[in-house]
């Protein structure tokens, strides 16, 4: 028996200036830490295979699988707004695709599997740490509903890498319904090839929007689907308090998936200008920040494809601010009935808007913890006497003036109480992948070897909107001294 990947690869059969054909780099001693058993089932792929040494080489890149096509894919980005022209896959290599069980097709792609033509001075390679940060909080966005490229594995090479000491190296597996971004199609336009933006657009229309196949204006169409995915993709961020970190045009997917997770994080208290990331100084990529960055990443996007509008560039240019200003609008009607759902209101009335401002407002002035604030909330909600939101904020009192006003809302709803707090809770998690958890679970398998408290998060995090109670710990917010004030890309 050997381990059988099902490819069927689209990528690769496209010409040759999206890639470079590049195998990974045999490494030293894989060893498997981590398989994502359900997920290889979705894939079509045998978990029990994928466990054997056999698996463990093929997921560290020491061995290519039959039917893999193996390549690092062409791209460019802007980088904190500055435009490079060629990046592209430096430490990946995107094996094939196959198609999942929902007829899905998806990229799998080791992350950290040596060096490509696109390293440039990058060593190709991969620290455990950052792959466990990405296998964490890509599961956990997974578990909570938001699109995202997901972790199918983790391996540690037996080999160390070099970055401010020797670290373990590791591979991660990740699977995405592709891994094309608004940089991918900047690597054409810079280069003035009409004919590849094309086909890039026909291949990803055919990927991942479908239902314009056919269209009178099919491009047009298309700018439009990518503007209304990353508008819905950032408020749903926003909704759970996640910050991307590096939402450079490179990290932008054309699918409206959630990718490449380096310093990402999610905040504790509710702070609209969060920043987590060491790089970013300038507080670029804060939390609030977020919806107007995704515009100026998709304006790159229009930009692109203004070639595809038709041979009046002024007309186009005009076709394309059309399309993109309906940006704001997507993204603010899909933020306001989120945070409506937040707060346990099942209509929409006059004066919502406001009230859960207030809300937000003072719990940005309280310090009040953005996750277990609404969950507790839902507690509140289910039970008049249940009082444990405003032990969140620093004055209680700024918590039971808004209450006042929030229960008077509440009563012109028919909804029971109880059934209010279960569709509440249901969009309210009570687990996230804090930092000082993430930290911990670092600091315990580069150390220590030790995997325990990583298996043990991942788990709690599978079930973000259930009690679990012999989990409790898992939601609480940091102790003053276990903040992390910063995250690292660690690339
Ligand atoms: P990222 O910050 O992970 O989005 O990466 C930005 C660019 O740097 C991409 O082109 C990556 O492929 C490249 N890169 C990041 N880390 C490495 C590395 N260790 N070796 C080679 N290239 C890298
Ligand atoms: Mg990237």
């Amino acid at each position: 028996m050997t381990v059988h990947f099902p490819f069927q690869n689209s990528y690769s059969a496209l010409p040759d200036s999206f890639f470079a054909r590049v195998a990974p780099t045999p490494v030293a001693a894989p060893r498997l830490i981590k398989l994502n058993r359900p997920l290889a089932v979705q894939l079509g792929l045998d978990p029990d295979m994928l466990e054997t040494p056999e698996g463990a080489e093929i997921l560290a890149g020491k061995t290519v699988p039959d039917g893999a096509d193996p390549i690092a894919m062409a791209y460019a980005g802007h980088q904190f707004g500055q435009f490079v022209p060629q990046l592209g896959d430096g430490r990946a290599i995107l094996l094939g695709e196959v198609i999942d069980r929902d007829g899905v097709r998806r990229d799998i792609q080791l992350k950290g599997s040596g060096p490509t033509p696109f390293s440039r001075r990058g060593d190709g390679r991969a620290a455990l740490g950052p792959v466990l940060r990405e296998y964490i909080v890509s599961e956990a966005m997974y578990a909570l509903g938001i699109p995202t490229t997901r972790s199918l594995a983790a391996v540690v090479t037996g080999e160390h890498v070099i970055r401010e000491t020797a670290l373990p190296g590791a591979v991660l597996t990740r699977v995405a319904a592709s891994h094309i971004r608004v940089g991918t199609f900047q690597f054409f336009a810079v280069r003035r090839d009409t004919d590849a933006i094309r086909r890039l657009a026909d291949h990803v229309i055919a990927r991942h929007y479908p239902e314009l196949l056919g269209t009178e204006r099919p491009y047009h169409a298309l700018l439009a689907g990518v503007v209304a995915r990353q508008a819905e993709l950032v408020a749903r961020w926003l909704l759970v308090g996640f910050i991307h970190g590096v939402m450079n045009t490179d990290n932008s997917s054309i699918s409206g998936e959630t990718i490449d997770y380096g310093p990402c994080a999610f905040m504790d208290a509710y702070n609209p200008a969060q920043v987590f990331s060491s790089i970013d100084e300038m507080g670029r990529y804060a939390y609030a920040n977020q919806p107007r960055i995704a515009l100026w990443n998709l304006t790159r996007l229009a930009e692109c494809l203004l070639p595809l509008f038709g041979e009046e560039q002024e007309k186009a240019v005009e076709q394309a601010q059309d399309i993109l200003s309906a940006f704001p609008e997507t993204f603010s009607k899909a933020y306001q009935a989120g945070l409506r759902k937040k707060v346990g209101l099942f209509t929409e009335r006059d004066g919502d808007e406001a009230l859960i401002q207030d809300l937000l407002d003072a719990m940005a002035k309280n310090q009040a913890d953005f996750t277990l604030t609404f969950r507790r909330l839902g507690d509140a909600a289910g039970d008049p006497a249940a009082d444990d939101a405003r032990a969140e904020f620093m004055d209680p009192a700024a918590f039971d003036e808004w209450a006042r006003r929030w229960r008077e809302r509440l009563a012109a709803e028919p909804q029971s109480a109880a059934e209010r707090q279960t569709a509440m809770n249901a969009v309210n998690p009570l687990f996230i992948p804090r930092n000082h958890r993430v930290e911990a679970v670092i600091q315990a398998a580069v150390n220590d070897d030790n995997y325990a408290l990583f298996e043990e998060l991942v788990k709690v995090l599978a079930k973000p909107y259930e009690d679990q109670p012999d989990y409790a710990a898992y939601a609480d917010p940091p102790l003053p001294d276990q903040r992390v004030l910063q995250t690292f890309c660690g690339t």
